[in-house]
């Protein structure tokens, strides 16, 4: 068959190396050159690929298909890298190259599919897809004719890359519905005027996103205290929940717990607070444990001074303040700063044992065009070389 892969990032390229050993395949690309965004994954250093791969790690409206999908190609990620040359290292459970460079990844799949006699056609904007018996491509070259088809355009996540959501059009176009599509990975702005007072701080803390009185999703790690707010992987993963929370008119607030080492309620540890600053004052005491510019701030809200004396105090106050900070969301950064995003087209809509589209036969959907994203960690490049094997693999079996 003549197979045509719009798109040449994550998904498009392992695509083009599973479909190239039974078909003629050409990979149309927008760009110069492929995999523009998978240089940027992991601040270069790409982290493609996690040893934990149950699927609380990812997100979809349909979680049934999406298992199927997991069930399929989990086992054949590594083996797969492994067979492009690439030898892979791992910190806690995280997968790098060895090189520790994104390029190394990149240059194993697109020698691989050169090798395999895919043919690039970069720089050439797909603009249309008309369907009858065959396909026809219309780009910003040429009119291409394909037997099938895999699109693997990405989302609108980081469009300085290459994708920016045209790819829901041509979907639909195609008789596709498109899952609201919202930022996901991406950095949050709270209400409060004086951030500037806490930017630059990076401190371990537990966040817990609560939605009416609701506790949604917990998570620990480090978090980096912004200008405009909160940013970190343990942000990052809360965003998704927050992104969609506010789209549907939710208040969305999350409790940061700065001492998250003391295993008791606010009430003993406001009388741990009390007791420590019998013998000094309370900024010492608070110099013990967090963040000095931290310390400061939280003092400032809590309307401690230096001339404060400690019968002023409300210990009970000051210790909700470091346990249960309410930040307070305004909004999430957008698009430009995401690195993925929630919605896409619905996982009913394709057979998750082929990728094959459910409504234009012959026509496969891949990566992060449709409605799966996942946790920091690996997961959305995952799932990008899951679906993209199996599509590849599964072009020209019959399958609905
Ligand atoms: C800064 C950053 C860091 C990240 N780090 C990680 C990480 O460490 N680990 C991880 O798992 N995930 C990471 N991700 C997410 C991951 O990169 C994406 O989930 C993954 O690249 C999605 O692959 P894809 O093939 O679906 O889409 P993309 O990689 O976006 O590829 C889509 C391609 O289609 C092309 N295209 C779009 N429309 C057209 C058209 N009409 N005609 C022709 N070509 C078109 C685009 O130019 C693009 O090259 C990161 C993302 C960002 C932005």
């Amino acid at each position: 068959m003549n197979v045509i892969i719009i798109g040449g990032g994550a998904s498009g390229l392992t695509a083009a190396i599973a479909c190239a050993k039974h078909h003629h395949v050409k990979i149309i690309e927008r760009n110069p050159k492929c995999g523009k965004k998978l240089l940027l994954t992991g601040n270069g250093h790409c982290n493609f690929w996690n040893e934990d791969q149950t699927i609380e790690h990812y997100h979809s409206q349909n979680k049934t298909n999406l298992q199927t999908i997991l069930n399929q190609a989990t086992n054949f990620v590594l083996p797969f890298f492994e067979s492009l040359g690439i030898i892979a290292k791992k910190k806690n459970g995280y997968y790098y190259p060895m090189s520790n460079q994104a390029i190394s990844i990149l240059n194993a799949l697109t020698k691989t599919a050169e090798r395999m006699d895919v043919e690039f056609l970069t720089d050439t904007y797909v603009k249309e897809i008309q369907k009858e018996e065959k396909f026809t491509i219309i780009t910003s070259k040429k009119t291409y004719i394909a037997d099938a088809i895999i699109l693997a355009t990405g989302s609108k996540a980081c469009s300085k890359t290459g994708s920016d959501g045209n790819g829901y059009e041509l979907a639909k176009k195609l008789g596709h519905h498109i899952i609201d599509v919202l930022p996901s990975l991406v950095q949050i702005k709270g209400t409060r005027t004086d951030y500037k007072d806490w930017e630059g701080v990076r401190t371990d803390v537990t966040l817990t996103l609560m939605e009416k009185n609701t506790i949604r999703k917990v998570e620990t790690g480090e978090l980096q205290c912004t200008n405009y707010g909160i940013s970190g992987i343990c942000v990052y993963n809360l965003s998704g929940l927050v992104a969609q929370g506010l789209h549907q008119g939710t208040e969305e607030k999350i409790l940061i717990n700065f001492a998250p080492w003391f295993q008791n309620d606010k009430k003993s540890f406001a009388k741990w607070l009390q007791e420590q600053s019998l013998e000094k004052p309370i900024s010492d005491v608070l110099d013990g444990f967090l963040n000095y510019k931290l310390g400061n701030y939280l003092q400032k809200i809590a309307n401690i001074k230096k001339d404060t004396k400690k019968e002023q105090i409300n210990f009970y106050d000051l210790a909700s303040l470091i346990l249960e900070f309410p930040f307070e969301v305004k909004e999430t950064n957008g698009f430009e700063n995401a690195q993925v995003c929630s919605g896409g087209i619905p996982l009913d809509e394709i057979n998750p044992e082929t990728m094959e589209s459910k409504i234009v036969k012959n026509l496969y959907l891949v990566g992060e065009l449709l409605d799966v994203n996942g946790d920091c960690g690996g997961y959305n490049l995952g799932f990008a070389w899951m679906s993209g094997l199996i599509a590849g693999s599964k072009v020209g079996h019959d399958s609905n």
